[in-house]
């Protein structure tokens, strides 16, 4: 075919968005619009299915909606991005491609390596530059110092310089732990099209109906949450309940990260809805935090930070990835089963799941976290590398030594007690460290500050936990149960 077209403007599956990136300035006229389906995005690792549908679907979806813009389009399926890059040169010749700043250092890599050009990515309020700017200038990576600056630079909930309400946060009030007799709204349910079950089909995989798969579906569920969800958002933000798995949140992370919904869209919807009145502050300032705050600081810390955090192992922790994490079935410790399992029913499961049931038993049992950031990746349906990176590597198992937290998150029993309403229907007793019915969470948890006494004793804000170990009587049964608990999680008998 003769080549009309001046240059590709190639589309990642993260950058579905007409307004953003490379498509905002382009012509359908002299531009072609490129999507690879590569074989290694959909077959290179064991994906979760539910990811795959939502990722595929909204990308065929999108792709439809810039044919019905004008665009000329090939969605292509190749066995390597670069190579179904290069079978659209082969059909229009050897046209320039432009593309936005893709999100991980490995794309950004084999792109450029390629020839790629690229325009900034503005799928992000805080520019790579702009982040850089502000971390070079910290003695530590304090996140409320980023979104207290956030706050001012984008005009969000200030005035003349001064926080809404008098106080920049509001954290202490949203730490109740789950409701009891509470009515929670109904979910939100994305009815199913042609381009959704050509998907289905060719996944083998009926999906659930929590996830959308085009920008209107996307913008419902950004209006469901602003009506049904944000004034209540806050309060119950730490809790997992046993009636309800998604709380208040709002279920916006995976638009957000392919691009179908832009930050400034999802935090100008909860302004203005906090501007109409009804919405308290507590709820309104914990969500934009959320977005402005840790997204931003999260994307900004992955670059900032550079490609060789990933591989951090700061606490030299080497056990291989439990057989639980890929099978709910295989554990009798009810909050790290109900998890799994809503996990590998949707892909998702809110901040809390990932941080102090996930996390924090890959963090006591010393797992793996490369191997414990590959099956986060695989299982998620918001995952990404510039994510995924940041918060699990330095939020979730302290891998990185403190660079991001000052301090390791973790938790035992008595704490997933208040917060989960998960023990009652356990085994296990939260309250026990030693003994058959000690809970595994309780005993790993001193097991690990005990393991790691010598690094945590100087780090101040660890020192009063390791100095609680010494009032220990029991040190010597319990790390002799620790052992065993170890030993069963491996085996799958805990
Ligand atoms: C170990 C671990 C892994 C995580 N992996 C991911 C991931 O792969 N993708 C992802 O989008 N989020 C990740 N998060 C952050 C957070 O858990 C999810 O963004 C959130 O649960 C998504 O659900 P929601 O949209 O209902 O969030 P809400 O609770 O409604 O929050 C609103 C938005 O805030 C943003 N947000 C809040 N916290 C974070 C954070 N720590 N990092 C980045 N964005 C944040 C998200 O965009 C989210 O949609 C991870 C957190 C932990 C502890
Ligand atoms: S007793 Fe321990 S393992 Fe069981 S649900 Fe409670 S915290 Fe989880």
């Amino acid at each position: 075919m003769a080549a009309k077209f001046e240059r590709i403007v190639y589309v990642p599956f993260d950058h579905l968005n007409f307004d953003r990136g490379a498509l905002k300035a382009a012509d359908p006229a002299s531009d072609l619009v490129v999507l690879v389906e590569s074989k290694r995005m959909t077959e290179g690792r064991p994906w979760h299915k539910e990811r795959l549908f939502f990722l595929i679907s909204a990308a065929r979806h999108f792709a439809a909606e810039a044919e019905a813009r004008g665009y000329t389009v090939r969605y292509l399926k190749a066995a390597t991005t670069i190579h179904g890059l290069t079978a659209a040169r082969k059909e229009f010749g050897e046209l320039p491609i432009v593309c936005a700043e893709p999100s991980s250092f490995r794309q950004f890599a084999q792109l450029k390596e390629f020839g790629v050009q690229f325009v900034e990515n503005d799928l992000f309020l805080t520019s790579r530059t702009d982040f850089a700017l502000w971390a070079g200038k910290q003695k530590r990576f304090v996140m409320e110092n980023f979104y207290r600056a956030q706050r001012v630079r984008l005009g969000i909930l200030v005035v003349s310089g001064e926080p809404v309400g008098g106080r920049w946060n509001y954290d202490a009030e949203n730490r109740l732990p789950p409701p009891k007799n509470y009515v929670w709204p109904p979910h939100l349910e994305h009815e199913r099209d042609a381009i959704d079950k050509e998907v289905e089909t060719e996944l083998g995989h009926t999906a659930t109906k929590t996830w959308a798969t085009t920008r209107a579906g996307a913008l419902k569920q950004l209006d469901y949450f602003i009506e049904r969800h944000l004034a209540e958002f806050g309060p119950y933000e730490d809790a997992i309940a046993a009636d309800e798995w998604a709380l208040h949140h709002s279920l916006l992370s995976p638009y957000m990260n392919v691009g179908l919904l832009h930050a400034s869209e999802v935090v100008d919807a909860a302004v203005a809805a906090f501007a109409r009145g009804g919405y308290p502050i507590e709820s309104v300032e914990a969500f934009v935090r959320q977005i402005i705050g840790w997204r931003e600081y999260i994307n900004g810390m992955y670059w900032f930070l550079g490609e060789e955090y990933r591989e951090l192992n700061g606490l030299a922790a080497n056990r291989e990835l439990l057989p639980l994490f890929n099978d709910s079935s295989k554990t009798k410790m009810e909050c790290v089963r109900s998890v799994v399992a809503d996990v590998e029913k949707r892909a998702w499961v809110h901040h809390i799941p990932r941080l102090m049931v996930l996390s924090n038993l890959a963090l006591i049992t010393g797992t793996n976290p490369q191997q414990f950031l590959d099956w986060m990746r695989e299982q998620f349906i918001d995952a990404s590398e510039w994510v995924m990176v940041p918060n699990v590597i330095g939020m979730a198992v302290h891998a990185d030594g403190g660079k991001l937290m000052t301090k390791p998150y973790a938790a035992g029993g008595a704490y997933l007690n208040r917060m989960t309403q998960s023990c009652k229907g356990c085994f296990y007793d939260p309250k026990k460290r030693v003994g058959e019915d000690a809970c595994p969470f309780t005993t790993l948890y001193w097991d690990f500050l005990d393991r790691h006494a010598e690094t945590f004793s100087k780090n101040h804000r660890m020192s009063q936990q390791v100095f609680g170990l010494k009032r220990l009587t029991d040190l010597p049964e319990l790390r002799m149960r620790a052992k065993q608990v170890l030993k069963g999680l491996d085996e799958a008998t805990i």
